[in-house]
């Protein structure tokens, strides 16, 4: 399989591009990541001309309610090279990476929680959720391709986001690598199904009508509206309540292989999985065991035991 593409922001990887020469090398990016996925550095405040070192810039929240890039001391505004900028990194990146991975806290990558100052120089909020607080690249690309999985590096410290985020870039191109038609769609949805369900046991539902396509619509409306939908669910992490069905679920399907004292075990692990008391991987290790072991072929081919590279789970 070709290593689907990555697009990170190039400090991550080691290059002295930051406004001080410094780079913020992230080892598991270069070292695990890169084995799988395709790494593309790119910075925007170096293509927008700013040189290295540079003179450091912040967001600045104008009266109207406009956000500006604007440098600490000479006071340049840059907010318009930015979006040129930015407009350029898409058209020629965004239809080939799967997945953006950007630099915490920088006003061009951070995706959230990047400072905001008033005219004064006065810092204001920085918030989890607010596109304000959103460095103008990252704002950008969120805007114009909301369905490409992002993530700011500051939340790669938590295994369920790094996971989830590895979920969605591989979702991404897997669905991107579709031919297109009804058929390809429909096999995909049951092949995503369950992995679907631990997010969002309606948005499976909803899913699952849509790529029936009862209304015989325009395979390309099927498409899109199908894309909205997936990657806005799977986009929020998923429940331990809803995993814990999922299992049970799945169980279901050796309803007629397992002795009345193993399932009494299995399920008794789904049980102490929803109550904290082992690991994800424990019930699903056991669930991958039963399938391989009694060649159940539909659970086999289907993307719940592979939903990215395996050397990338994380242990929990
Ligand atoms: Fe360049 Fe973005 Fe890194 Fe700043 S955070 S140095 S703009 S890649």
């Amino acid at each position: 399989m070709k290593k689907p593409k990555i697009l990170v922001s190039s400090c991550l990887l080691g290059n002295n591009v930051r406004y001080d020469g410094q780079n913020t090398l992230d080892r598991w990016l270069t070292d695990q990541l890169g084995k799988h996925f395709e790494l593309v550095p790119v910075c925007p405040e170096l293509l927008m001309g700013m040189g290295v070192p540079r003179e450091p810039v912040n967001l600045i929240l104008d009266q109207a309610g406009k956000v500006h890039m604007i440098s600490i001391k000479s006071k340049i505004n840059y907010t318009t090279k930015a979006m040129e900028v930015s407009q350029q990194i898409a058209t020629q990146y965004a239809e080939q990476i799967y997945g953006m991975i950007l630099q915490k806290k920088s006003p061009s990558c951070g995706v959230e929680r990047v400072k905001l100052y008033n005219e004064k120089d006065e810092h204001m909020f920085n918030l989890k959720n607010s596109e304000k607080n959103r460095g103008l690249f990252a704002q950008y690309m969120m805007e114009h391709f909301p369905m490409i999985p992002i993530i700011d590096s500051g939340r790669l410290y938590d295994n369920g986001e790094k996971e989830n985020f590895l979920r969605q870039v591989m979702c991404y191109y897997r669905f991107k690598e579709l031919d297109g038609t009804i058929k390809s769609l429909q096999d995909f949805h049951a092949r995503y199904k369950f992995v679907i369900m631990e997010h969002h046991q309606d948005a499976m539902r909803k899913l699952g009508k849509l790529a029936a396509n009862s209304h015989n619509d325009e395979a390309s409306l099927v498409y899109q509206k199908y894309a909205e939908l997936l990657f806005s669910t799977i986009r929020k992490l998923p429940s331990v309540k809803s995993r814990t069905n999922v299992f049970y679920h799945l169980i279901g399907f050796f309803k007629n292989e397992l002795e009345s004292n193993e399932k009494n075990v299995i399920h008794q692990m789904i049980a102490d999985y929803n109550l904290g008391l082992v690991p994800y991987l424990v019930p699903k290790k056991m669930l991958e065991y039963l399938i391989n072991k009694h060649q159940q072929y539909y659970l086999k081919n289907h993307y719940y035991l592979d939903q990215f590279p395996k050397e990338l789970q994380v242990p929990r």
